[in-house]
């Protein structure tokens, strides 16, 4: 027969930690508990599966559940001393939930469950003391009633008129009546009367008696319990967390101890390592004669739990160590017990009752970013855990967290956000705001700190962001131009902040009634994307030794590389001390934007103005040596690693300047009129510019620009060859749909090969010729492209934009819509949409290493630094992956613990570990390492 109940105490459990799946995570810490020996009052754990037969059965048990309960409830008697129901001896119980994972305050609890007019006197005499009892026993009429008689049964109260409303009231008109200040003052009689009280309005509101049958309170809590699975909080939290509403909820039955029956009895929560910093010291806070709840409601300041962890706020308070030395150092050999067992920092809870310790809870404790790097490294100091484990030991989240300076969280916690939207570029900055990009960079020179403020940003912004400490734009979605910009340089940056109107002109921006002008201070967290008015403390994130030695032991995990994308040297070098091992997307247009561009921008001006192949050419021909020193450069301080260049991508629209003054500039160099210049500019405009004259389409058109472009990156690795350096560029043809585009391209590649070859007397010049997978086409196609690319590159950015037909500049408006709406799970251009764009990937590398087994393959789209599309790279045997400078460590701790889990799950056996990737773009030479 089928066993629905899990015994637990003194010593023996019939459960385990392992089964967290039956016994929910707190029920199976606690029987793991109890088989260590450790003291925790005995109890019994239903299964999940009694909730899921709950559930499939109308609210009933399975038939042998109530024998089962009663056979565990003996034996909880037994080893407690006392007897549920009994006169004399009353054993009190609490009946709780707890899921497979934690869902914090989303489910109900019973307390006292026990208590009724036949057992009160008993406990009255045992425990000598009156008000204590009386007041457990009102506690347990508010939270049953509530819980039980309301809640579970599906009664609906209007808003203010649900039951513990109106008992609250009642309580709150005694203290008022009788002149209290705190429930302290209650007496016993007082209490006494209330619970009469509360029973009588309890009938009146509810129209039921309140159970005085133990048992009755039992089951009835019990189901309460089961149904609160159900209820509006849990079923929306399981939402979010995308928590299957299969898994079901256990109930652990428990039975009651007190930390409020005088001075011998007390109550706190602590972690094992201070959660905070990851500092090895035992961290934690109680109350002398309180229960559990008192001390996280905040209505007393808790003790610290010992001496050295003392803060300038709670020096002045007694510790549990002095106070009750025993039992700390009983305390303390539990924690170290439970951390040597679980092997986790553990986050517990216990009460004392009359001068008793026992365990309440246990489980693996949550942390800070900077606490789980240096737990990690301690714990692996200490031979607790292994190498893989403590690769293991920190979310990409949490490393990113230590990577950028972030907004003080204790500062973040006492003010309210003004205005939230996508949090677009990581970390935190405060600053006086903006609303140009030339005021930007004005009020920085003037030795300011600005935050810009943008309807949305455009390349000619490009300074201005640059000189910001921070971007905020009202539109625009994860991909826009101002996230991509401000992501690649690790800058704070949140975008499609819909709330903000801002009027450029007036220099105001208005958030709902309130104006704010340009200076006033504002504090973005571009983490998760909050927006505050004023000035926010900031903590920096400094350079730390651990974190370069964890990241060596990360390495030794991963067996797919990672390269950036960088598109100027200063990237490149910031991106090699980052761990990058190789550029995976240099964006050759990055030069006509920014610092230095003038000149360039200027040139290439003149080139798009042009009407004639010959006029084109002599333009293309004066840019050339800004090109050929942009790429040379990157390609030298990459010495010895492979860097992908790519060529131009934009439509060139784009570059033409709207302004009257530079067009103006523009005309008497060309010597034509302005009109000459609106003129072409209206013919370069296009109704769909995404899907317009762009990437290898320019080079179909106008073959001079890829010439120029190829010879300035095979003249460069040239001359970087005669210098002694190894170069290894990687020519990458942008938006292709057709082998045939490729072949054009591949035709003027090999002609200026053959040029540059002769120039510089050499046989040969290492190189390689491959795409991008950007063009759904591509991927279905990708056996014919592979006969003439020698790598893919997957642009998962446009992949994503045209494989849903969902314009990457535009998705602000819609989006967030479908994301609230559960309509998408998240937002496509963020998080890799494996299921559909997954599919074109799948099929390009399939079919391409089908043409060409050896086929480099990687990707460049802003997934390739997002941690679980990172892992679904890894499993689909991608080459590398390449992501902005600062993401390059998430992505190789994303990388390792992909491969971690691949090996775990080959181990034991659940599914064949995918092919082993080759390392090619790792290579011999030693790396620059922070
Ligand atoms: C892409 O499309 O994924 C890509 C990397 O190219 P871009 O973002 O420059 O279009
Ligand atoms: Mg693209």
């Amino acid at each position: 027969m089928k066993k629905y109940v899990y015994y637990f105490g003194k010593g023996k459990a019939e459960g385990r930690a392992e089964m967290k799946e039956l016994l929910g995570g707190k029920g199976a810490n606690l029987a793991e508990m109890a088989r260590l020996g450790i003291p925790c009052p005995a109890g019994f754990t239903i299964t999940t599966e009694v909730c899921t037969y709950y559930y499939e059965h109308k609210r009933t048990y399975p038939a042998s559940l109530q024998k089962e309960v009663g056979v565990a409830l003996k034996r909880i008697e037994s080893v407690m001393g006392m007897k549920f129901g009994n006169s004399a001896n009353p054993l009190l119980v609490s009946v709780r939930s707890g899921a497979r994972r934690s869902m914090p305050g989303m489910m109900e609890t019973v307390l006292n469950v026990g208590l009724c007019a036949a057992t009160i006197p008993g406990l009255i005499a045992k425990t000598k003391n009156e008000r204590f009892v009386w007041d457990a026993y009102r506690r347990l009429i508010m939270m049953y009633s509530d819980v039980v008689m309301e809640k579970a049964a599906g009664i609906e109260a209007a808003e203010g008129k649900g039951i513990r409303v109106q008992l609250d009231k009642l309580l709150h008109e005694l203290k008022i009546g009788k002149g209290y200040a705190s429930d302290a003052d209650i007496s016993a009689e007082d209490l006494k009367d209330l619970c009469e009280r509360f029973k009588v309005r309890v009938k009146e509101v509810l129209g039921k008696e309140f159970p005085d049958d133990p048992r009755e309170q039992l089951w009835g809590g019990i189901g309460a319990v089961f149904s609160s699975w159900n209820g509006k909080r849990a079923v929306s939290y399981r939402r979010i967390e995308r928590i299957p509403d299969e898994w079901g909820t256990a109930v652990s039955v428990q039975a009651m101890v007190f930390g409020n029956m005088g001075d011998s009895s007390a109550t706190g929560v602590a972690f094992s390592r201070n959660p905070a910093t990851g500092e090895n010291k035992f961290f934690g806070e109680w109350l002398v004669n309180a229960q559990g709840e008192d001390v996280v409601a905040g209505i007393r300041t808790p003790n610290p739990l010992n001496e050295s962890t003392k803060s300038e706020h709670n020096r002045h308070l007694p510790s549990l160590e002095t106070a009750m030395p025993g039992l700390y150092k009983e305390l303390d050999h539990i924690r170290v017990k439970l951390e040597k067992h679980f092997k986790d920092m553990q986050d517990i809870e216990f009460t004392i009752q009359e001068g008793r310790l026992w365990m309440l809870q246990c489980r693996v404790g949550k942390r800070t970013g900077t606490a789980a790097l240096n737990m990690a490294m301690d714990m692996l100091g200490e031979k607790l855990i292994d190498q893989k484990t403590a690769v293991n030991r920190l979310t990409p989240d949490q490393l990113d967290e230590l990577l950028h300076p972030i907004v003080d969280p204790k500062a973040e916690k006492a003010s309210e956000p003004v205005a939230g939207g996508l949090p677009a570029g990581p970390g935190g900055a405060c600053g006086q705001i903006v609303f140009t990009a030339a005021d930007a960079v004005e009020w920085v020179k003037q030795g300011k700190t600005v935050l810009l403020v943008r309807e949305e940003t455009n390349p000619e912004d490009v300074e201005g962001m640059r000189a910001a400490e921070g971007i905020l734009t009202a539109r625009g979605g994860m991909t826009s131009h101002a996230a991509l910009v401000a992501r690649g340089w690790g800058k704070c940056c949140i975008v499609g902040c819909g709330s903000l109107h801002i009027d450029a002109h007036a220099r105001t921006m208005t958030v709902g009634e309130k104006v704010y002008h340009e200076g006033d201070w504002f504090t973005l967290n571009g983490t998760r994307g909050y927006v505050y008015a004023g000035k926010l403390a900031m903590v920096s994130s400094t350079e730390n030794p651990r974190f370069v030695h964890f990241m060596k032991i990360v390495d030794k995990f991963r067996t797919i590389g990672v390269r950036t994308n960088a598109d100027t040297p200063d990237d490149a070098q910031k991106a090699r001390q980052f761990g990058a091992e190789g550029i995976g997307l240099f964006r050759t247009e990055h030069m006509f934007y920014g610092k230095h561009s003038e000149q360039p921008l200027f040139i290439l001006r003149k080139m798009i103005i042009s009407r004639t192949e010959g006029e084109r050419r002599a333009a293309l021909a004066e840019l050339y040596p800004f090109v050929k020193k942009d790429i040379k450069d990157t390609l030298a301080v990459m010495d010895g690693l492979p860097v992908t260049v790519r060529l131009l991508d934009p439509p060139l629209h784009e570059f033409v300047p709207n302004s009257m003054e530079e067009r103006k500039k523009l005309a008497s160099a060309l010597g034509i009129t302005v009109e000459d210049i609106a003129k072409r500019a209206d013919a370069l405009h296009e109704s769909n510019p995404m899907m317009g004259h762009r990437g290898v389409r320019l080079g179909i058109t106008y073959p001079e620009i890829t010439e120029m472009q190829v010879r300035a990156i095979l003249e460069s690795a040239a001359e970087l060859k005669a210098e002694g350096k190894t170069v290894l560029p990687e020519i990458m043809v942008p938006v292709v749909g057709i082998k045939n585009e490729l072949d054009h391209q591949r035709a003027i590649v090999d002609a200026i090969y053959a040029e540059v070859c002769a120039k510089y007397s050499l046989k040969k010049i290492d190189y390689l010729y491959g795409t991008m997978i950007e063009i759904p086409r591509a991927a279905l196609t990708a056996d014919k492209i592979a006969e003439t690319a020698e790598f893919f590159s997957f642009g998962t950015n446009d992949l994503t934009q045209m494989g849903f037909g969902f314009s990457r500049d535009d998705i602000g408006g819609f989006v967030p819509d479908y994301l609230k709406l559960k309509t998408l799970p998240a937002d496509p251009f963020q998080i890799l949409d494996q299921e559909g764009i997954g599919q074109l990937v799948r099929i390009a590398i399939e079919k391409g290493r089908a043409t060409r087994p050896k086929l480099k393959i990687g990707i460049c789209g802003e997934h390739g630094g997002e941690p679980s599309s990172v892992a679904f790279c890894y499993r689909v045997g991608m080459n590398y992956v390449s992501c902005s400078p600062f993401r390059v460590p998430i992505a190789r701790l994303a990388a390792a613990q992909a491969a971690i889990a691949d090996g775990a799950r080959a181990a034991t056996g659940t599914k064949p570990a995918p092919k082993k990737t080759r390392k090619v773009t790792k290579k011999a030479t030693p790396r620059k390492r922070k």
